[in-house]
Parts: structure tokens; C-alpha cells; sequence
């Protein structure tokens, strides 16, 4: 059987990548981004170019999302010029991180235009959809999810969380406070060692055989910090942005969360002294100034 056409709206440090193995895929893919470079990328790896939101959805009738925050999510769907004004268009794949409440809201307004909104966060990171080695989180109705299931594959391992939109970034939510709280604490630590005279690179070593190893002590730090090039890919902000919806998402249904709320200020610290640009990895900075020390391999 012929493989369908698909949409891909924002071609970004994950969803650049996750379009170009749909095109490896044998998929053909339209995409729009509204920066100029992004799209140039998908273009020289086959993507067809279209040239607005609207666009997109009178071409295909399955549309991708890789955007940064809910409010964006909002309007290319919601909004004037958005998704649902398309006349081809029957469901929304949602690869971003925007929570539980504004994926609900959202598949709300894409129903009332007949459309399916599939709530789909990933996690992995840039080299996971590089890779085609992401964890892909689903909700929405079952028929959806076997249908998409050959192409959501080309990005890992798929997991059917229930047919409701926000179960998903709920998954998704609690992986990624657990993901920053490693690299909020492995920096702590780290810094600590450092500041004692440890070598950082035997600490974390010793910590990768033991009980303390983690996914910012195997993988973020020996790559990016110990190296000094501070290139994780996931913008700081995207990280401060997940922290926030995770503690204000436990505080609506009644969860404290005393570690995840100290996370979720550290990363706005680490905004407010890196600037807007900083990257995940950064955070070691912030501690590193404090302590008036550098981590170094
Ligand atoms: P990014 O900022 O690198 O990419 C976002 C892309 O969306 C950019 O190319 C931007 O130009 C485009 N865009 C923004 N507004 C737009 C609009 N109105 N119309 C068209 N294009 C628009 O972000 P990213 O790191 O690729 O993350 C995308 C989503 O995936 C986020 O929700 C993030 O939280 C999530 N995520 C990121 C990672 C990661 O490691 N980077 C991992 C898992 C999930």
C-alpha cells in the first residue's frame, strides 16, 4: 500500500530531524516552518515547501506539530490562518510538550471541526530523533493510533496511554521533571566534587558505575559539559517551560511537589543569568558561578 502524505509544521531541533526520517521513510512530507533556515534544511533533505499554515492543512490530511509552547500550539491550530481552517485536514499529531490542559482545550477546538487532535509528546532528545530511538507517548482514539502507528514508529518506540488528549503529556510531563531534576542535581554534585579538587571526569565515572547515574551523568554531562560546548540542544527555556507546566499540572490535581517546584526556580535562574538563548546544559554554569569553580574534562 501507498504511503499517505503528511504535514509537518515546525521543522526545529526535534521536529527537523523527525521529518527528515518520514522522508526517509518513502513518506512525502510538506512542511512549513516560519523561520527561513529550518525550512531550507527539510527542503535539501526532500521535503515539498509550502507557504503558510493554511496552506499545509488544504494539501494533506494528517498534519505533524514540533512546536515550542502551548500558546504556539494554540494558534496554529485555533487561531485565524490556523489548522482548522483547512479544508483537507482530518488529524493533528502533536510532538510537542504543551500539558495535559492545553492539549485538551485544543482537541476540544479541532473537534468542533470534525478534526482528531492525536496528543503525542516524545522524549529522547535531538539524537533519539536523529535516530528514530525517541519514546512516542499516545492518546487519542484507538482507530488513530493504529492508523498512525507505521508512521509514529519511524520515530521509536510507541506506547497507547488511553483514547483521551492530555494523558499523554501527563507521561510526558513526569519524565521530563525526572530528566531535569538530573541535570539540576548532577550539577550540584559535580560542582561539589569539583570544588573538593575531584577530578570531574573520574567523578563521574565513579557515579556511571554506582547508584547515582543518571541520564545527565551517562549521557549530557560527559558530552556537553565536561567538553565545554554546552550544545544538549533543548533550549533552557523549553526546559524551564516543561518544569512550570509539570509543578503548576501536580498543584491543579493536588500533588506537591517540593523537589520538582526547586527545579522548576533553578531553571528560571538559569534563564535570567544565561539569557533566553541558554541551553539545558547551562545550568551547571549557574552553580559553577555560584561555587567559583568550572567543570572541565
Ligand atoms: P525548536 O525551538 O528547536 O523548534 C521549534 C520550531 O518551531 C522552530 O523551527 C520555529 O521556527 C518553529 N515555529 C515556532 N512558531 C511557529 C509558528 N507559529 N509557525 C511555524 N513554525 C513555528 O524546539 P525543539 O527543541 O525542536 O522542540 C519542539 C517541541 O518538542 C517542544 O514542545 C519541546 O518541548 C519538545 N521536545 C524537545 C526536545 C529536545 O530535546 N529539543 C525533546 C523532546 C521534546
Amino acid at each position: 500500500m501507498s504511503k499517505p502524505a503528511l504535514g509537518f509544521i515546525g521543522l526545529g531541533n526535534m521536529g527537523g530531524p523527525m521529518s527528515i526520517r518520514l522522508i526517509n521513510a518513502g513518506y512525502e512530507v510538506f512542511v512549513y516552518d516560519r523561520d527561513e533556515g529550518a525550512l531550507a534544511r527539510a527542503v535539501s533533505a526532500g521535503a515539498k515547501q509550502l507557504t503558510s499554515i493554511k496552506a499545509v492543512a488544504d494539501q494533506v490530511e494528517t498534519v505533524f506539530l514540533s512546536l515550542p509552547t502551548p500558546e504556539i500550539v494554540d494558534a496554529v491550530c485555533l487561531q485565524g490562518g490556523g489548522l482548522r481552517e483547512g479544508s483537507k485536514v482530518k488529524q493533528v499529531v502533536d510532538l510537542s510538550t504543551i500539558g495535559p490542559r492545553a492539549a485538551a482545550a485544543i482537541a476540544k477546538g479541532l473537534l468542533e471541526r470534525g478534526m482528531v487532535y492525536v496528543d503525542s509528546p516524545v522524549s529522547g532528545g535531538v539524537t533519539g530523533a536523529v535516530k528514530g530511538t525517541l519514546a512516542v507517548m499516545v492518546s487519542c482514539p484507538r482507530s488513530n493510533f493504529d492508523a498512525l502507528d507505521d508512521a509514529l514508529s519511524v520515530f521509536g518506540k510507541t506506547f497507547y496511554l488511553g483514547d483521551k488528549a492530555g494523558q499523554a503529556q501527563t507521561v510526558k510531563l513526569a519524565n521530563n521533571i525526572m530528566s531535569v531534576t538530573a541535570v539540576a542535581i548532577t550539577s550540584e554534585a559535580i560542582v561539589m566534587g569539583v570544588k573538593a579538587g575531584v577530578d570531574p571526569k573520574i567523578m563521574l565515572d565513579v557515579i556511571n558505575a554506582g547508584s547515582g547515574r543518571n541520564t545527565a551523568s551517562a549521557d549530557k554531562f560527559p558530552r556537553c559539559v565536561l567538553p565545554r560546548t554546552f550544545d544538549v540542544g533543548f533550549a533552557a527555556a523549553l526546559a524551564y517551560k516543561d518544569a512550570r507546566l509539570c509543578v503548576d499540572e501536580a498543584e491543579h490535581i493536588g500533588v506537591p511537589m517540593v523537589v520538582g517546584s526547586a527545579v522548576r526556580e533553578l531553571m528560571s535562574i538559569t534563564l535570567a543569568v544565561c539569557g533566553k538563548d541558554a541551553d539545558f546544559s547551562d545550568v551547571v554554569k549557574v552553580v559553577e558561578s555560584w561555587a567559583g569553580v568550572e567543570v572541565r574534562g
